[in-house]
């Protein structure tokens, strides 16, 4: 007899749930503790296991769908099998049946319209979409590619699921010296597993955000928006959505430089580094920034020999020097190669590996070459709008607002600070700006940088070097070396800085490196933004 998959009743205070995705279609097979769809209650999306393995039988509850607790959504059972007749269809009140994602292929949304349009799902993107929702606005978002943007897809979390396995490779390589001894310390790095654990983070958090708009009642378009001459939003070329406000939040992509030799197939950007399945045995990383610094590290790790070559004095130029020096000195002694104030001339093809070559006449052979030199605006939704823009980047006012008077722009699109967190305040600023009128600023002097390597770094406030500028400062410091809880976890490199004016003891930057950095540095995010004196603390 086939097996029904019920809506769960998933906590004392659940009475119905949306069906979000089903992942399979009717007719495949499906196996026992196989994730087969995703439910939405009034908390959380959670995903659904299938509790017997066959054939995906009958779908009954469709998505968009909102059912009660403990209905018949679908059944799993032997091929052939007929579970009509078992069980009667559920069929969803006519007043329940959630409107259908509008299709780009007609102009069904041409009357209706909309207080708030946001282009663009990624960080700011999807968080000024629900904020605007909870304000009581009617909202649309279009998206071109999947929800949650470069920090979920190809930026924070996959690049933080890499150096997370990094970390346990270190663990294993370290744990002879805690008395752990393995009977073999041979371990070998499955790249496809290690790119499907990571896919398999990414889907679920981007399902999650989308799961989130629909549960906020966003209407969601997928297509590429842009705005017209009359500031509509026009999808794909075809479908037309008028809106009061527009928020742009089209986020950025990654940039190139104009190089001999840049278009070889071997030379790759973050995005396509991420989707490797072959571990390079040798890799050079151009530029040495966060992104550039955060993959050496995680393909190091991983087994790769990684050379990064930076053009500046020092990497990440935009953290403390100290930590960018200590953090020079440990990649170094793990075996990263690190060339400063070095200048690329020309990439070539050597026998199927790049030979990236520089001035001076060295050069560097790898299999394959990252360029990380920073991401630029990625400005599609203009259209036939007119903005203000500098050097590529969309000019906005603190009250995120463009120089075009009710469109928004929020996020990476205004290269302010590109962080998915900043996204995610500039988002908030955006849609309570457009909802309420202009009345909420952005403020960003509080909010942290991270690095996440091993040992972390992290940063908020002013470095030594700019407070100086400004200030008459005191400095204090503390390494970790001399912390007893770093010690006993073997993680006592590192030092916390804390910069104050001498003055009123302000506090105005505190710099971290060391285990837990990006943590402890909210704690001083806080401290920074309350304008906690020193002898306060
Ligand atoms: P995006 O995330 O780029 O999202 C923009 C969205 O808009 C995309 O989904 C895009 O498809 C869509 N879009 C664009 N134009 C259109 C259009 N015309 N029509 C429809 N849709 C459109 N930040 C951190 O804070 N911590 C980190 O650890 C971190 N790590 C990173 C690692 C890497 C490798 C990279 C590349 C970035 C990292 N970042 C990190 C930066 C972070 O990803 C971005 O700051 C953040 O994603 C910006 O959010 P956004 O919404 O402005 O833009």
């Amino acid at each position: 007899m086939a097996h029904e998959i019920i809506m769960p009743k998933a906590g004392i205070d659940m009475t119905e749930g949306e069906i979000v995705k089903w992942f399979k279609k009717e007719g495949d097979p499906v196996t026992e503790g196989e994730i087969i769809l995703e439910i939405m209650t009034d908390k959380t999306s959670m995903e659904l296991e299938a509790e017997a393995s066959g054939i995906l039988l009958k779908i009954i509850g469709q998505e968009g769908e909102t059912v009660p607790v403990t209905t018949v959504i679908g059944y799993i059972g032997e091929q052939g099998e007929n579970v009509v007749a078992e069980k009667d269809k559920y069929t969803a009140p006519e007043e329940e049946v959630v409107e259908e994602v509008p299709s780009h292929k007609t102009l069904t949304r041409l009357e209706d319209s909309y207080n708030v349009i946001v282009i663009g799902g990624g960080p700011a993107g999807y968080v000024a979409a629900i904020r605007a929702s909870q304000h009581g606005a009617k909202v649309a978002i279009v998206e071109k590619g999947e929800f949650g943007g470069t920090c979920l897809n190809v930026g924070c979390i996959p690049t933080k699921a890499y150096l997370s396995t990094g970390e346990i490779i270190d663990g294993v390589e370290n744990a002879a010296a805690r008395g752990i001894n393995f009977e073999s310390t041979n371990y070998k790095v499955n790249m496809p597993k290690v790119v499907q654990y990571k896919n398999s983070v990414v889907k679920k958090l981007t399902s999650g955000v989308e799961a989130l708009l629909r549960s906020n009642q966003v209407d969601i378009f997928k297509g590429i928006g842009k705005i017209n001459k009359n500031k509509d939003v026009v999808v794909d070329g075809t479908t037309v959505i008028k809106g009061d406000k527009i928020i742009i939040a089209g986020g950025s992509k990654v940039s190139s430089i104009n190089l001999p030799g840049i278009d070889n197939p071997n030379v790759l950007s973050s995005d396509d580094l991420l989707a490797l399945e072959e571990l390079p045995e040798t890799l050079a990383v151009i530029g040495g920034g966060v992104i550039g610094i955060e993959m050496a590290q995680a393909f190091e790790a991983l087994g790769s020999k990684v050379t990064v070559i930076e053009m500046m004095d020092r990497i990440i130029p935009s953290i403390d020097v100290e930590a960018s020096e200590l953090l020079t000195k440990l990649l170094k002694k793990k075996g990263v190669d690190i060339k400063t104030s070095t200048k690329i001339i020309e990439l070539a093809d050597k026998g199927g590996k790049v030979e990236v070559r520089l001035e001076g006449g060295t050069s560097v052979v790898a299999d394959k070459v990252l360029v990380s030199i920073g991401r630029r605006p990625d400005i599609e939704a203009l259209g036939e709008v007119d903005f203000e823009m500098e050097n590529g980047k969309l000019k906005v006012d603190r009250y995120m607002e463009t120089s075009v008077k009710g469109i928004y722009a929020p996020g990476d699109v205004n290269a302010i600070k590109m962080l998915a967190h900043v996204a995610f305040r500039m988002g908030e600023v955006a849609a309570d700006n457009a909802v309420k009128g202009n009345h909420r600023e952005l403020n960003l002097h509080s909010s942290p940088s991270v690095v996440y390597t091993h040992p972390e770094v992290a940063m908020v406030g002013l470095t030594e070097e700019q407070a100086r500028e400004k200030y008459d400062v005191r400095v204090g410091r503390f390494d970790f070396v001399a912390n007893g809880r770093a010690m006993a976890s073997g993680d006592n490199v590192g030092f916390v800085k804390v910069i104050a004016d001498n003055k009123y003891g302000e506090i105005l930057g505190v710099h971290i490196v060391g285990p837990a950095a990006a943590e402890i540095i909210n704690q001083a995010s806080l401290i920074v933004e309350m304008e906690i004196t020193v002898d306060e603390v």
